[in-house]
């Protein structure tokens, strides 16, 4: 646990009693997480977290904010049971949810050899998402229910548990190209907010779409839509580097929401794409290119600038 990173200097027995406290008589949900609001936001970020942007496994004892990027472990399980439902408790959002109706990976086991899925395959390929990366990302395919024809991109946290996913229509004639399940705190996620927990010397890049964010993998986060003032103080807080790679039709959001970053202390830059483009319909290398020299510049700078 890095306790330095976010300027805390609590003892672990005092952050793990803060993170026993915040989660005292919560509802653990059936995969075992409790959602609570961050008791290091007030400290990390300056303001109170009022979206319950902290998760706590109670079997691994780890937890993680997505709001403020704190995150560690729970040295005493025995405190677990402080945690079990309690009779007539307040009912809390469960954010974790199942796959939808019929899901099947499409790049591992059956999936990959599958001759119903190859069209799906091929999709993905052609978005620019290497076989590779759909297999760690868990890309999959349903035929069945609200989300039949469309390609599944799980919103993944810790431990692979889900919190949503982004369902797009392999018919791009179709009325909805893009679905989320009900439920789904869109405002809240961030697609990939691993990433933005890494050190790495490279910029993230802030994108709108999931298919964006993989297309620079393992760089890319995605906001799915326009990016909301909660995933902005993610981003604020997040510590790493921050390019902002909108839609081309976007590029002036994306360079008031990197003059934004700047303003609140982040290395932040944005970058200029073509009108009709997306982050995945440009050339990889020459986006991650263009990412570093916005972020060096602190500047709003267009793709072939580089
Ligand atoms: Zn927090």
């Amino acid at each position: 646990v890095d306790l330095e990173a976010g300027g805390l200097t609590l003892k672990p027995w005092e952050r793990d009693e803060l993170v026993q406290q915040t989660f005292a008589g919560r509802r653990v949900n059936p995969k075992g997480w409790a959602r609570a609001n961050c008791c290091f936001c007030p400290m990390r970020v300056g303001t109170d977290d009022r979206k319950q942007c902290m998760g706590l496994n109670v079997t691994s004892g780890k937890y993680h904010c997505f709001r403020c990027g704190t995150r560690g472990r729970l040295d005493s399980p025995e405190e677990f049971e402080l945690w079990r439902p309690a009779e007539g408790g307040e009912r809390e959002e469960l954010q974790a949810m199942d796959p939808p109706e019929g899901f099947f990976p499409l790049f591992e086991g059956a999936g990959l050899s599958s001759f119903f899925m190859e069209p799906a395959r091929a999709y993905v390929l052609r978005r620019g998402v290497p076989q590779e990366v759909g297999r760690q990302v868990q890309i999959g395919f349903t035929m069945q229910g609200q989300f039949a024809g469309r390609v599944i991109i799980p919103v993944l946290g810790e431990d692979d548990a889900w919190f949503g996913w982004t369902g797009r229509h392999l018919d791009p004639t179709v009325d909805r190209k893009v679905m989320y399940p009900s439920g789904m705190v869109r405002a809240e996620l961030v697609y990939n907010h691993m990433s933005m927990l890494q050190k790495s010397e490279h910029p993230v890049l802030v994108t709108e779409g999931a298919f964006d964010a993989l297309s620079v993998w393992p760089h890319g986060v995605a906001c799915l839509g326009k990016p909301s003032p909660e995933q902005v103080e993610a981003f604020i807080a997040c510590g790493r580097d921050i390019a902002v790679v909108l839609d081309g039709d976007a590029h002036h959001e994306a360079e008031v929401l990197a003059m934004r970053l700047r303003f609140e202390g982040v290395r932040a830059g944005s970058v200029r794409l073509p009108p009709t483009k997306d982050p995945n319909t440009v050339p990889r290398e020459q986006l991650l290119k263009a990412a570093l020299a916005c972020v060096e510049r602190q500047d709003h700078i267009g793709l072939n600038d580089v």
